[in-house]
């Protein structure tokens, strides 16, 4: 007898349990996925803004030896972006690579962090900054993306301490 009368309450109950977690999980996609859309597409127009100085910095590099062309600009920690190229020099070991002209640029204007970072570089798929720009990079900021690109635009991002395991840094000292 009992069970006769609990049996559509409990039903009631269950049914009303899983409308209540249907709207409640609808109401959450509906707050969060337009942010999440936003924020993304906003940080692919900064790092394609990023790669399109990066290329245009590029063809001022001056690379008479090595014919290597390489463009670099930062995203500093103020929303700023600063470029840097590649410059050479006779007695080889003074070269200074894109990467590290653009993150001194950054800290000649104030800079004291570092976003992300793109390089491009004219290679068939894409390459990596070299070790010593990967120590330069890392100085400024353990979350940085080093995002890098060819002039075809295909890309790869990886954070610094992806590239740069084991790292020594400020914290080190
Ligand atoms: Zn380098």
């Amino acid at each position: 007898m009992s069970s006769k009368k609990t049996g559509p309450v409990t039903l009631l109950i269950v049914f009303l349990t899983i409308i209540s977690a249907a709207l409640s999980c609808n109401s959450e996609k509906q707050q969060t996925k337009p942010q999440q859309l936003t924020d993304t597409s906003r940080l692919a127009a900064t790092y394609q803004q990023l790669i399109d100085s990066a290329t245009k910095v590029r063809t001022h590099a001056y690379a008479p030896y090595s014919k290597f062309l390489a463009g670099a600009a930062v995203l500093a920690g103020s929303g700023a972006i600063y470029t840097g190229c590649n410059v050479e020099n006779a007695s080889y070991g003074l070269t200074n690579c894109a990467e590290r002209t653009a993150i001194f640029n950054a800290v000649a204007a104030g800079e004291k962090t570092i976003k992300a970072i793109a390089i491009v570089f004219d290679v068939p798929d894409f390459d990596a900054p070299c070790g010593a720009c990967r120590q330069v990079i890392y100085e400024f900021g353990k979350d940085i993306d080093v995002i890098m690109s060819n002039l075809s635009g295909k890309r790869k991002t990886e954070k610094i301490t992806t590239l740069l395991p084991y790292a020594f840094g400020p914290e080190s000292l």
